[in-house]
């Protein structure tokens, strides 16, 4: 139940080890491209899975939750976008269960629910455990079982991320949905089962670890992002040399090493501020997650200011890359999104261009941005550039064809670029993170 980025990958991963699946969503538009091969996201592998799962018949797609009852298990992964006050809004979740709850009322076999998608922690055995109960008449754990999965993968790795988990964490509060669980595990990961392991604990635990796993993240982020501003104030400071310390010594996770704009996607701001609001409920200090989303919003604002200062006041520039990461099409929260209207704000006027995010961010915009086509077109014609995404399409792309940059200033925000080989050529390479002489 639910087909976004979740939703679709569990879909193709459980039909490609031969289940038989049913994805569900409410929206039609969605469920009509999905049932025709058709991905409405950008998830590198997704679209050639789809493909093969309809066609093996092993996968379909419906708007209709009557087919529940044929199934032996529910995974819900509908989204839990953020609230205005940072907490997570529950709505669509709890519209699933009642449906789920209305359907389950006529089957006779036992069934298990399974929630994936992140939640307020407290939920799955508090008000979706009793909208469960109260819409379908039955028992959980008896009649039904109810048991919350988070889900950890990451957007632009999500089927590496499924078929190799670092662990499975199931939050079951009785056993028989958790050896339910398990033994669908098994058959799903075959071979490959033994060497995962499993964490069970309470869901109300697993509910906590998921977002606090987002929010160390971002915490480590924003602290790597302050360490390279530090490193491009120093005579000969790189943070790259700092990082490779930071992973060997302090034994941080080296895939949110990368200094850069900042963190954005559908996940870690969402579930930072998730935990800040539970904190601050409770009478919890917040600083600490606070302080991660401020030190990511600043540094928007201060790289605009820098950009405005170089490239002067009604400047042109030109932004490579939309999306929050390279290898997806998400928007959401994108670091370069806020760093356009950031720009927009000063009095900058911006060009773009992505290669999967253009129509999401055009849609966004809606006219405000001139979007261009390909990345020579969106770098002529404007005073300087920045490489805002870390697509390889960017990573291929020669210093020369910057010299069309009025100002012959690239900003590298994702450290893509050799500093060598455009100083060669005449342009200048502000790279996040590394010394450069003219420091601003
Ligand atoms: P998404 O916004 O891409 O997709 C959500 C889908 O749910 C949409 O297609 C929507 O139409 C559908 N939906 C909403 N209400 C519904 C209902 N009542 N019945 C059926 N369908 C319904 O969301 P996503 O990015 O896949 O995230 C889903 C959940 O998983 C969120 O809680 C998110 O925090 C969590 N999560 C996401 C990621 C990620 O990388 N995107 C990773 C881990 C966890």
């Amino acid at each position: 139940v639910g087909t976004g980025y979740v939703g679709i990958t569990t879909c193709v991963i459980l039909a490609d080890r031969g289940f038989k699946v049913v994805g569900i969503d409410t929206d039609k538009q969605r469920i009509e491209n999905l049932s025709s091969g058709s991905v409405p996201l950008y998830e590198p592998g997704i679209e050639r899975m789809l493909k093969k799962a309809l066609l093996s018949k092993k996968l379909e797609f419906t708007t209709d939750y009557s087919n529940i009852s044929d199934t032996d298990v529910t995974f819900v992964c509908v989204g839990t976008p953020p609230n205005e006050n940072g907490a997570l809004n529950m709505s669509y979740v709890e519209r699933a269960m009642e449906k789920l709850g209305k359907e389950l009322k006529l089957k006779e076999k036992y069934h298990l629910v399974a929630i994936r998608s992140t939640l307020m922690p407290g939920s799955t055995s508090g008000k979706l455990k009793e909208i469960l109960q109260e819409n379908s008449g039955k028992k959980i754990p008896t009649d039904l079982g109810l048991v919350f999965i988070p889900e950890f993968l990451r957007e632009g790795m999500a089927i590496q991320d499924t078929f190799h988990p670092d662990c499975i964490v199931i939050g079951a509060s009785d056993k028989r949905s958790y050896t339910r669980l398990l033994s669908l595990f098994r058959k799903l990961y075959k071979q490959d089962f033994k060497s995962i392991p499993i964490i069970r604990m309470k869901p109300v635990n697993a509910e906590i670890l998921k977002v606090a796993v987002n929010a160390s993240r971002a915490i480590q982020i924003s602290m790597v992002n302050t360490i390279a501003d530090i490193c491009q104030k120093l005579k000969e400071g790189e943070i790259s040399e700092v990082t490779e310390g930071l992973k060997l010594i302090a034994k941080l996770d080296s895939r949110y090493l990368g200094a850069g704009l900042g963190f954005g996607g559908s996940c870690l701001p969402k579930d930072t501020r998730a935990l800040s609001f539970l904190s601050s409920t409770m009478n919890v200090e917040n600083t600490i997650f606070e302080s991660a989303m401020k030190v990511n919003k600043i540094r928007i604002k201060k790289l605009a200011k820098e950009i405005k200062d170089i490239a002067g006041r009604g400047a042109t520039v030109s932004i490579l890359g939309l999306a929050f990461k390279a290898n997806t099409d998400d928007i959401r929260e994108s670091p370069s999104i806020h760093l356009i209207e950031e720009l927009n704000s000063l009095g900058i006027k911006v060009k773009a261009y992505d290669p999967y995010a253009l129509n999401r961010a055009k849609a966004y915009f809606d006219g405000k941005v001139l979007f261009e086509a390909n990345a020579e077109r969106c770098i002529s014609e404007s005073d300087a550039c920045i490489v805002a995404t870390a697509w390889d399409e960017f990573k291929k792309l020669e210093p020369k064809l910057f010299l069309s940059l009025r100002k012959k200033v690239v900003f590298d925000c994702r450290r893509i670029y050799d500093e060598k080989k455009f100083k060669n050529n005449g342009i200048r390479l502000i790279k996040i993170g590394s010394f450069y002489d003219n420091g601003i």
